[in-house]
């Protein structure tokens, strides 16, 4: 069997055989690996109001830590994991998602828009102002315009950003002295996407980011759960 041989006869199975199996699998594989549902909202859901962000890009990690019990008050604040934005802010973020990517990074977001009910539920087991908004001012979360997220690598793992998510400390303000060069550069990356598309930081959360360029009232929509 010469090169050429293979060339034009081996090889182009090599490239069909993905195709073959697919089309053999069809009866089992109804459900595509990756379903994007073709609207960006739920029905019943304002989509003037709201986006749903996986919707718009299922590339984003999703971790709502409010949805489970990992989280600081250790109960689940949330019915399920979804993250809802206000339009604007989901397009920003959208933005930051695709400069990311070109980079070999992604974003995971721990928390999104968080309805006012669940800011009275955090208030009640931890009514301290240094760690919960008050919900009688509100949360930029109340308001579907902050998020709570980090950046991952090409395989799903979180950069080093020095602490773990809603660690309350001074290791985990922007302005820390002590982070390590690495910590730096990977809160560097994030900052400035984030600030370049309309973000502002928080001094003492390293992973929390409110979106400038627009202001929302606070709401109490409150999303559905399978
Ligand atoms: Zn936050």
């Amino acid at each position: 069997m010469n090169f050429l041989y293979l060339k034009n006869h081996i090889l182009p199975l090599f490239f069909l055989l993905p195709g073959i199996l697919g089309i053999l699998s069809f009866g089992n594989a109804s459900i595509p690996r990756r379903y994007v549902a073709p609207a960006a909202q739920l029905p019943g859901t304002d989509s003037s109001q709201w986006r749903e962000l996986i919707r718009m890009d299922p590339t984003f990690i999703l971790d709502i830590r409010y949805a489970s019990t990992r989280n600081f008050v250790g109960e689940k604040i949330y019915d399920c994991p979804k993250c809802y934005l206000r339009p604007a802010v989901a397009e920003a973020l959208l933005e930051v998602q695709r400069a990311l990517r070109k980079k070999g990074y992604g974003l995971k977001l721990f928390d999104c828009y968080r309805p006012h009910p669940a800011q009275w539920a955090l208030w009640k087991k931890v009514p301290d102002p240094t760690y919960v908004a008050d919900p009688r001012k509100g949360s930029m979360h109340n308001r579907g315009s902050a998020i709570d997220l980090t950046v991952v690598d090409s395989k799903g793992k979180e950069l080093d950003m020095g602490t773990p998510y809603d660690f309350f400390g001074v290791e985990a303000h922007i302005d820390y002295v002590g982070m390590t060069s690495t910590v730096r550069a990977n809160r560097k990356i994030l900052q400035d996407l984030m600030i370049a598309h309309g973000f502002r930081t928080t001094r003492t959360e390293w992973w929390h980011f409110s979106y400038t360029r627009a202001s929302y009232p606070i709401s109490s929509m409150v999303w559905d759960c399978p």
